[in-house]
């Protein structure tokens, strides 16, 4: 272990994110501002601060799992009346994020820290809660080298695959390139499937030529959105997440944001952004992203 730990934000994933850190023998000091998170985080034997500020000040790591990048920057730079935890760490401090934000955001929050004479590093995860219990989360990391090999085998407890993505704000890039490719991706397979409803082909039909031929993807093999042929998909336990409507939206909102801001051509991943937030708002932010396709079927012409 590399020292004491800060752990900011023991919500769903930052919950068994930091029970991991703790059977892994690190010492954690866990934070949250609902009295409630680190209620629980306490029933599994983790300490607590009353204070993020408390949490921070003996750390030499302050890893934060936060809902936006509004919330990582508040925390670096104090907001209401909270001190920023820039100021209130020990010189050289490690400022690991593993929140999905902004790359912008990451840059920003990483300019700040290094201003500050502190490292950062943006790591966020993917593979969801099961894989934050497991251990199996998937980290992108945007960091320099040094940086990168200090928290690798920290990531590693937490994670079964940690990914050097290059400097600050490379772990949020490839994040949202990777998530833009999924929604886009599970909006085709579905309309895939309904198109071939009308045309009168089986799902099992379909999916037996599409998984071993050049549609092949993720959202069809792995997350296949019709119940049958993949019996593990949440399409058989009735859309349960899985990968909630609302993270998909949230995660398209980002790349939306990185297509704006860097001015790429891109059709297909704005039009995603804007399907998964009606989808979000019209009842699938709490169901799994592979119901879009009883959006697609519900809107479809009878
Ligand atoms: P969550 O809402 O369950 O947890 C966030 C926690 O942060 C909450 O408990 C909240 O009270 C706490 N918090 C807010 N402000 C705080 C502050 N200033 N100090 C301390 N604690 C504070 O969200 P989550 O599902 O755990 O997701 C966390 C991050 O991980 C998000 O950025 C999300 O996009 C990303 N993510 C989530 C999943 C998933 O499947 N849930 C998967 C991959 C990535």
């Amino acid at each position: 272990p590399a020292g004491p730990v800060a752990f900011l934000g023991l919500g769903h994933m930052g919950g068994p994110m930091a029970i991991n850190l703790v059977a892994a023998r690190y010492t954690v000091t866990g934070f949250d501002v609902v009295p409630a998170a680190l209620e629980t985080a306490r029933a599994h034997g983790i300490a607590t601060a009353d204070t993020a500020a408390e949490a921070v000040a003996g750390a030499a790591v302050v890893l934060t799992m936060l809902p936006s990048g509004q919330h990582v920057l508040d925390a670096y730079r104090g907001a209401g009346g909270q001190p920023g935890l820039l100021e209130v760490a020990r010189p050289g401090t490690l400022f690991l994020d593993c929140s999905t934000i902004n790359v912008d955001e990451a840059r920003q929050a990483a300019a700040l820290a290094v201003a500050a004479g502190h490292r950062a590093v943006d790591a966020p995860v993917s593979g969801g809660v099961v894989g934050a219990e497991a251990g199996t989360l998937t980290f992108m990391v945007g960091a320099l080298p040094e940086d990168f090999e200090a928290v690798r085998p920290m990531l590693e407890v937490m994670g079964k695959r940690v990914v050097h993505c290059g400097e600050h704000g490379g772990g949020q890039a490839a994040k949202i390139c990777n998530n833009m490719i999924l929604g886009v991706s599970m909006i085709a397979v579905s309309e895939a499937f309904v198109l071939g409803e009308r045309l009168g082909l089986t799902h099992q039909a379909l999916f037996d030529v599409a998984s071993a031929a050049s549609g092949q993807c993720w959202a069809l093999t792995t997350n296949c959105p019709v119940p049958g042929p993949v019996p593990t998909s949440p399409a058989n336990r009735d859309y349960q997440p899985g990968f909630a409507g609302a993270l998909m939206a949230k995660d398209l909102k980002l790349a939306l944001n990185a297509l704006e801001s860097t001015g790429v051509a891109a059709r297909l991943g704005p039009l995603a952004s804007e399907i998964y937030d009606n989808f979000a708002a019209e009842g699938g932010a709490g169901r799994d992203f592979s119901g879009i396709i009883t959006d697609i079927r519900d809107k479809s012409e009878h």
